[in-house]
């Protein structure tokens, strides 16, 4: 019996990752880091300060400071902010509604700390998400691809990980939830193939919304 749907937010809730893989890539490259907007795709999911410090790590072979992760990931926040406001991902709201009707609980999962889309949940999905059934950048320690953001959220949910499926759209949200136990939906939204999701370990792959609001119910029952 399924009580609650973990949901992740940037490629889920909102079609961000476009501008989020941009945001990255111009501040990044103000550091001198060699990278293409493409290869966030892949880091999607860790928190800021993690990715920043492979990315650090890999052009220079060194640990970014406490300093130095702070201040670009501000960078970052900020240049995703000039870009063009990110909208809710198409078919997401009936996603969610329809998540509501069969009286399963909605918990939102990110690895974002991104206050300008957080702030907007509320106003975009009213009622959908409580504060106490979110986890953020700021809750965690480890991040994902680790099972602790996942784990966490059935924590707060009160639920077993049986009794929970995850919506995720990264590899590295995947190998989250699946390391967590849970039943894993990867709805691919970006430009990586399918294959790289289903290696993560995703039970089952669907590429828009409404293609996983048709199979919704049935998935359910498994
Ligand atoms: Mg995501």
């Amino acid at each position: 019996m399924i009580k609650a749907a973990l949901f992740d937010m940037d490629g889920v809730i909102y079609d961000s990752m476009p501008n989020q893989s941009k945001a990255w890539h111009d501040t990044m490259t103000l550091y001198g880091v060699e990278c293409q907007p493409e290869d966030f795709y892949m880091y999607e999911g860790r928190t800021g300060f993690k990715t920043i410090n492979i990315l650090f790590n890999q052009s220079f072979g060194r640990d970014a400071t406490e300093e130095e992760k702070k201040e670009i990931y501000d960078k970052k926040c900020a240049r995703f902010l000039e870009l063009e406001k990110t909208k809710p991902m198409p078919g997401i709201l009936e996603v969610l509604t329809k998540v509501k009707e069969l009286g399963i609980t909605p918990v939102l999962v990110t690895g974002s700390g991104q206050f300008s889309l957080l702030d907007r949940l509320n106003a975009d999905f009213p009622g959908f998400f409580k504060k106490e059934l979110m986890v953020t950048a700021y809750d965690v320690k480890i991040g994902k691809p680790h099972p602790e953001p996942y784990l966490m959220g059935l924590k707060k949910a009160g639920v077993e990980a049986s009794e929970a499926i995850v919506i995720e759209n990264a590899p590295l949200g995947v190998e989250s939830g699946k390391a967590a136990g849970i039943y894993t939906i990867a709805v691919n939204t970006g430009p990586l193939p399918d294959k790289v999701l289903l290696e993560s370990g995703a039970d089952c792959v669907y590429h828009t919304m409404f293609e996983l609001l048709e199979d919704l119910e049935r998935l359910i029952q498994i």
